[in-house]
């Protein structure tokens, strides 16, 4: 390979972001992967920090109520009995997690996990307080006067906003949000809440400002499936060794020398502190910095860009590597297959809920000489948006239903309401009887027994 002649002066500072107590320090980095982590984290944190505000007909677009056991959905109302479904949610998102990781490797990790949209936001807070990575690995360990204790407590009191902001936004998808913010306004808050709040904001805090890559590197078990997810032809972010070794720092000759210079630029922008150039490791989360930082090092040397880069092992060994294989395809048809079973799921919710117990204190009660009656508490909830009006019927002609020929959900959307039924003694001993409820464009129905005779 004809290589392009080095460059005498030094690319970078030699300064390492390693502070002499081991502390490390990431260097902010831009580029194209950069920007394309903004395209995808900014519409991320603005969802997140926006959803908890938005509502349809005075309804909340995304709101779990622990109080009414109800879950609004993108404007459809679940009850806590649909969970199966948000559980279906999740599968299905982790199939796509998985199709993505064999396809692209930990791409989610590096632009759309929270973990680390909440870590760079921090170090961004840190860099503007403190300023570059290089400047705070030189001051580390040095005593804190003047201006830097002053950058200091900012850094610490705007971590500590952002922390309480996401803890506040965070509870609002559970508890009212206008709710929330009015008694903290007000100072009225309870205690559980505040609890709640302050838990939530100091592990946002401990996780995005002071364990940061610790998390990726020894909490999160997506790290421990990559390896069984990958295969070679998986594009994940690769040194090409074959064009940078030997680095320019060893002792060769320059016309030997491989196209990395050793600068370390791309092990000081690394979140998770490793060096990609000693290939292929559980902590990468495919972040692209370090492909950015070697493109700028790169582009002062003028040579071609890509020493690092997004590429299989397949493309690394020269080969041609393939994108739609086996593998992949059954990644894709398994992901495909839960996404439609969850959307077939939303099409079966019911929007009420009901249940039927039967009055054990008053079995069987003759109501005269040729009727019996069975005595029933019936529970009725609904989930749909607006509440109305149920009318309930018995689907057997032959029994008479006495009890509220409607039920009103306007005012409450739980109800317990007894009910009679009465039929003629003569028949069987126990019968299959089924209660039908119908309201809000809903009809559901519910079976249980009338017995003419104690056992
Ligand atoms: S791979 Fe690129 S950024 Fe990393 S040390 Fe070599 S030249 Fe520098
Ligand atoms: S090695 Fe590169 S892609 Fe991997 S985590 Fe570090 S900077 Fe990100």
């Amino acid at each position: 390979m004809q290589k392009i002649p080095l460059r005498q002066e030094p690319i970078a500072a030699s300064v390492t972001p390693l502070a002499k107590d081991g502390k490390f320090h990431v260097r902010l980095t831009e580029g194209r992967f950069q920007n394309l982590r903004r395209l995808t984290t900014w519409p991320l944190i603005g969802l997140f920090f926006g959803l908890v505000w938005l509502q349809v007909d005075g309804q909340p677009i995304l709101f779990f109520s622990f109080e009414q056991r109800k879950i609004t959905l993108f404007g459809s109302a679940l009850s806590w009995h649909d969970l199966p479904l948000l559980a279906g949610i999740m599968i299905a998102g982790a199939t796509l997690l998985f199709f993505m990781a064999v396809a692209w490797g930990r791409i989610w990790c590096g632009f759309a996990c929270p973990q680390s949209i909440w870590t760079w936001l921090f170090i961004r807070i840190e860099t503007l307080t403190e300023g570059r990575a290089n400047q705070r690995a030189k001051t580390q360990g040095q005593p804190l006067t003047g201006l830097r204790l002053l950058r200091r407590i900012t850094k610490h009191l705007l971590w500590i906003l952002l922390a309480l902001l996401t803890a506040t936004t965070f509870t609002g998808y559970f508890v009212p949000i206008r709710e929330i913010v009015s008694n903290a306004l007000q100072l009225q808050m309870s205690l559980s809440l505040l609890g709640w709040l302050a838990i939530m904001a100091a592990l946002t805090y401990a996780n995005a400002g002071l364990v940061r890559e610790k998390i990726c590197l020894h909490a999160c078990p997506y790290a421990r499936f990559q390896s069984v997810m990958f295969d070679r032809d998986t594009l994940t972010v690769s040194y090409d060794a074959q064009r940078g070794e030997p680095r320019a720092n060893q002792r060769v000759s320059r016309d030997s020398s491989g196209d990395c210079i050793d600068c370390g630029i791309c092990v000081q922008v690394c979140p998770t502190g490793i060096d990609i150039r000693d290939g292929l490791q559980a902590a990468c989360i495919d972040c692209a910095a370090c492909i950015d930082a070697c493109d700028t090092v790169m582009d002062k040397l003028q040579r071609p860009r890509g020493l690092i880069r997004f590429a299989s092992e397949q493309q690394l060994l020269g080969q041609a590597s393939l994108f739609l294989r086996p593998r992949l395809a059954g990644y894709a048809a398994i992901m495909l297959f839960a996404f439609g079973v969850v959307a077939y799921g939303f099409t079966e919710t019911k929007g009420l809920l009901v249940e039927i117990r039967r009055d054990r204190t008053h079995l069987v009660t003759p109501l005269d000489q040729d009727t019996m009656c069975n005595l029933y508490r019936v529970k009725v909830e609904g989930f749909a948006k607006e509440q109305a009006l149920i009318k309930v019927s018995l689907a057997q002609q032959q029994y008479q239903l006495h009890g509220p020929a409607e039920i009103d959900l306007r005012e409450s959307n739980s109800v317990w309401l007894p009910f009679r039924i009465c039929g003629s003694r003569g028949g069987a001993q126990r019968t299959a009887v089924e209660f039908v409820f119908t309201g809000n464009g809903i009809q559901t129905s519910k079976t249980t027994t009338f017995l003419t005779r104690l056992m």
